[in-house]
């Protein structure tokens, strides 16, 4: 039922008459409860209930939206994230643009695949959206491809059901992305590419479209109407890998042999809707029921990462570590003066015909203290941090205007450091132009003449670089970053930026941190190139905070009754606070009680106890 709410988050049996020539995955109309109500078919009843027996009142599209496959990775969503089917199934394909169907319905312009039926299921076709014999399938590479892929294992990456953390280089990140792929058509399988962003397209998701051409499908970005086509498209087997965001994790493939995942540990991997899901899980997932692969390639594994292969439940695959250390960057470290400058940078910035300086900090500066009333500055809204920014005092966490709490003045001594600050500086003292914010890979040379200045958002895959200069200008204080994944990301950030200095090997560019910690795991991590010891070290420091690795964290807001039924369901309570009316809680759950923990749920649900269920919050 397309009804997403835990209390009716079952299946329930209807008459569907074989004219109607639909079936697993047919968007149908039911009657439920006086009202005609939509759905989709999830099978055939095993048993049949008793009493009358109700019709399945419509069919509304001869497209099926899953196969019995990919259902049953929509249930292992569900029972995951505690979260509805009917939502998982919503979340599982784009939204229908009904005109896009209608064109393909009919025969003259209904587009072929090359080895497929069309889009829309032939008549009384029950296996799946498309079942057909696979033509051998031939990369058209050169057969030095596969070079690079060696290096890190070649063809047993691919293997079926296993999942490989794959450390790439920082110069082969594209090229082995594009030889997996091609290792994974060579032997008539499909693959998909997952990337964190759209804009501007990653260097990785560039390197496998132009690499395969028409056979590869970009599924990213587009309009609602385009996004429905391709989706179409893909469902139909017109292609062999599909590149995209989140959605491509559901991509509708058959013969899948392999699910990539570009820099595992960028936020843009998660749903922030229900169900909440982080595609590293899905694929996963994915792959293990469709005896596919899966590779998860980063510089910086997350830390659920790099403790499931520490014990070997997932594999590894680097290169020699003699090459990792040639291919690393140069890192020194020195202490920061004011303003997130030294003496170090300065020399460095002088002589930099391109540089990177990444700044945690937002705006122009951070409002201290009112000049009218000499109170300490706070936004009169929340009371907040006020900042600086494009000239503006604004709110940090609110966004109001920012004005005294006390007197209602906008007129504050600031201190200054942020990257506008930051870049005004810069443009003093480097050579050539300085930009704000921007990510390097829009610039029209990959040269980059000139200094960019931005946050972690600016450091994306723009492929190999040689700046002369990337500054990490305050690693402490984005290590003091609140949240659970702050440390990993902040290292992931980091380390995706010093490889834009090139290998030490070749002694072009350099990396400066700004730290007064030297000895910080993270820190050390940087400089000699090598995340495990400082993500372990983050996963029983986890622990200790009462969130231990590979646990479920559910936020979960209900009544006062949660208090005392979550923990005797399996959960161990991390938080509970009272809220109007009732209680919202924080709950870590193993995974063997993760069963019967849903289950509970689903009958403090029933008896409205349960309101809201929220998976891996960002804590
Ligand atoms: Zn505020
Ligand atoms: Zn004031």
């Amino acid at each position: 039922m397309a009804v997403p709410r835990l209390a009716v988050d079952r299946p329930f049996t209807y008459l569907l008459k074989e004219e109607h020539e639909a079936g697993t995955g047919s968007l149908v109309s039911v009657p439920f409860h006086g009202r005609t109500v939509k759905g989709w078919v999830l099978g055939p009843a095993r048993t049949i209930p008793e009493g009358r027996l109700l019709g399945v009142r419509k069919v509304h599209s001869r497209v099926r939206f899953f196969d019995e496959g990919m259902l049953r990775l929509l249930l292992w969503m569900s029972e995951r994230y505690i979260a509805p089917l009917a939502t998982c199934i919503e979340r599982s394909y784009p939204p229908r643009v009904v005109s896009e169907e209608s064109l393909l319905e009919s025969p003259a312009t209904a587009p072929r695949s090359r080895r497929g039926p069309p889009a829309i299921e032939p008549k009384a076709s029950e296996r799946g959206w498309r079942r057909q014999q696979a033509a051998p399938r031939r990369p058209r590479l050169p057969d030095s491809f596969g070079r690079v892929l060696a290096r890190y294992g070649g063809q047993q990456l691919l293997e079926p059901g296993t999942t490989t953390w794959l450390r790439p280089l920082p110069d082969e990140e594209q090229t082995v992305c594009v030889e997996a792929v091609a290792a994974c058509l060579a032997t008539g399988k499909r693959a998909v590419v997952l990337v964190p962003e759209v804009e501007p397209l990653p260097a990785t998701a560039r390197a496998v479209l132009e690499a395969f051409g028409d056979r590869a499908v970009a599924f990213l970005g587009g309009d609602a109407r385009q996004r429905y086509r391709t989706w179409l498209h893909i469902r139909d087997g017109r292609f062999d890998a599909v590149v995209g965001t989140r959605p491509a994790v559901f991509a509708p493939l058959e013969d899948l042999g392999l699910i990539w995942i570009s820099r595992e540990v960028h936020p843009g991997h998660r749903e922030d809707r229900s169900p909440y899901y982080n595609i590293r899980e899905v694929a996963m997932a994915r792959t293990r029921l469709e005896e596919a692969a899966c590779l998860l390639a980063s510089l910086v594994p997350s830390v659920e990462t790099a403790i499931e292969a520490e014990a070997g439940a997932i594999r590894t695959a680097r290169p020699a570590r003699r090459l990792e250390r040639e291919n690393a960057p140069l890192v020194e470290t020195v202490a920061p003066e004011a303003e997130d400058r030294s003496a170090r940078l300065t020399a460095l910035l002088r002589r930099a015909r391109s540089a990177a300086l990444i700044v945690s900090r937002r705006g122009y500066g951070v409002a201290r203290v009112c000049r009218s009333c000499g109170d300490p500055a706070a936004c009169a809204v929340c009371r907040g941090p006020v900042i600086i920014e494009r000239g503006q005092a604004i709110c940090r966490v609110c966004g109001s205007a920012g004005v005294c709490a006390n007197c209602g003045s906008d007129s504050f001594g600031v201190e200054r450091g942020g990257i506008e600050r930051v870049a005004e500086w810069a443009a003093r003292t480097a050579p050539g132009p300085v930009l704000v914010e921007s990510s390097i890979g829009q610039q029209p040379s990959p040269l980059m003449p000139g200094v960019v200045v931005g946050m972690a958002a600016a450091v994306k895959d723009v492929g190999p670089l040689r700046l002369d200069l990337v500054g990490i200008l305050d690693a402490d204080r984005a290590l003091l970053r609140p949240g659970v994944h702050a440390g990993e990301q902040a290292l992931a950030t980091w380390m995706e930026a010093a490889a834009w200095a090139g290998p030490r090997s070749e002694e072009g560019g350099r990396v400066l941190v700004h730290t007064r910690r030297h000895g910080h795991p993270a820190i050390q991590a940087l400089v000699r190139w090598e995340p495990l010891p400082f993500l372990l070290a983050e996963a029983r420091a986890r622990a200790e905070a009462g969130f231990v690795p590979g646990h479920s964290v559910f936020r979960v807001a209900g009544s006062t009754a949660l208090g005392e039924s979550l923990p005797a369901a399996g959960a161990a309570s991390v938080l509970a606070t009272a809220v109007e009316g009732g209680t919202l809680c924080l709950v870590t759950v193993p995974p063997k009680d993760l069963a019967r923990f849903r289950k509970e749920i689903l009958r403090l649900a029933g008896q409205g106890d349960v309101t809201r269920v929220e998976a891996e919050p960002q804590l």
